[in-house]
């Protein structure tokens, strides 16, 4: 008895049609200007998005990984290196400090805010240290304020993995564009999307930025001149024109997620056993996904599924706990990492999603745990 899903965890089409004119007319622009890589439109979306940032430098990437390996790699970040991570990200996190030829060393998240903190990252600090990669995870801003102390103290770079924070800020700037550095992406699903891969680094740093350009383009200067060895790493004009159709629309999209999380967040706080996101104080989080903490998790889903409501996981695995990375990371060692992998549930929530929707999901979650506690039927 499978019922058809009727609210899906995420809708691409509904985005897409909202925006679908402007989109329309961008990549006939650009198939009429026939300039298809390092054109007009990554030079205006670079300017447009460093001011939406307030300041610094964007520069393009082909991808948020990609844009994790470039950050470090134009910090001098390489082989030898440690760099601190979240233990509870998701796996291109790890992969992109691995790229680089740093290690990442995990680091148990704080479990109030399931992001790196302070505390953390001073134990597992070691001699081999070279930079701090936070995570603003789900679009809840990490501790800027301390890990950003900890890092001038220590004299390393403070650098955050804002994947998924594009829209947050901390006491009033954006977190995307905050201390030494950070990556972006623009894959599909994110708060600011792409129609594939894309990404870009925002620096405040004129030299890092000029790194950047230099390595994601072979490390060729001038598109000619041999400098280092790059990488073939450039976003497409195609996705900086359709990106600068959307930018103009990320702060509405990001108010409406603010509403919804809102309205999960009174709606679902008095479930016994049931743990909601807490942005920090001074924050404002871009909820990129609402998750919630639930034992019982895979059952609570299955449930919802069964409501016709999809949800997801993110993440049931942590990466030190992956094939990639289980060789150097002992059991036990990342309790809340490990605890989070099997509690986390994603419920939908997006700027297309409905009021009536949204009632929906409160309604099948609240259904769902009971069932899931074998109390209801
Ligand atoms: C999506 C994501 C990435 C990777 O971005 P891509 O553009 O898919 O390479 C890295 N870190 C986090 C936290 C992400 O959510």
């Amino acid at each position: 008895m499978s019922v058809p899903c009727r609210i899906p965890f995420l809708d691409l089409g509904r985005e897409m049609a909202a925006v679908r004119a402007g989109v329309d007319a961008a990549m006939a622009r650009v198939l009429d200007r026939g300039h298809l890589l390092l054109g007009p439109e990554l030079a205006a979306f670079e300017e447009e998005l460093a001011a939406w940032c307030g300041g610094g430098r964007a520069v393009g990437v082909a991808s948020g990984m990609d844009a994790i390996d470039l950050l470090l790699r134009a910090h001098g970040i390489g082989p030898g290196d440690d760099v601190l991570v979240p233990a509870n990200t998701c796996l291109p996190t790890w992969l992109g400090v691995s790229a680089c030829g740093a290690r990442p060393v995990g680091v148990d998240p704080d479990p109030a805010t399931r992001n790196l903190a302070e505390d953390g990252a001073r134990s597992a600090w070691t001699a081999r240290t070279r930079a701090v990669m936070g995570v603003h995870l789900y679009g809840l801003p990490c501790d800027v304020g301390g890990l950003g102390r900890l890092c001038r103290e220590r004299g390393v770079p403070f650098l955050v993995d804002a994947a998924q924070s594009v829209g947050a800020c901390w006491e009033g700037s954006r977190v995307a564009a905050f201390g030494d550095g950070a990556a972006l992406s623009f894959y599909p699903t994110k708060n600011l999307g792409a129609l594939g891969d894309a990404g870009a680094v925002w620096t405040p740093d004129d030299a890092v930025a000029a790194q950047v350009r230099l390595l994601r383009n072979y490390g060729m200067r001038n598109h000619a001149e041999p400098v280092l060895a790059g990488r073939n790493s450039r976003l497409e004009e195609i996705h900086a024109a359709v990106l600068r159709v959307k930018l103009p629309h990320l702060e509405a999209w990001t108010a409406r997620r603010e509403t919804l999380a809102g309205r999960y967040q009174e709606a679902l706080g008095d479930i016994p056993g049931v743990r909601l996101p807490r942005p920090l104080h001074g924050s404002r989080a871009a909820w990129h996904l609402y998750v919630v903490e639930v034992p019982g998790r895979d059952a609570v889903a299955w449930a919802m599924g069964a409501r016709g409501v999809g949800t997801a996981v993110h993440y049931p695995v942590p990466p030190p706990r992956s094939p990639v990375y289980r060789g150097g990371c002992a059991a036990g060692a990342f309790p809340v990492a490990d605890r989070l992998a099997d509690e986390v549930l994603s419920l939908p929530l997006n700027p297309f999603l409905r009021d009536d929707e949204a009632a929906a999901v409160v309604e099948a979650f609240r259904a769902a745990v009971e069932v899931a506690e074998g109390r209801g039927s």
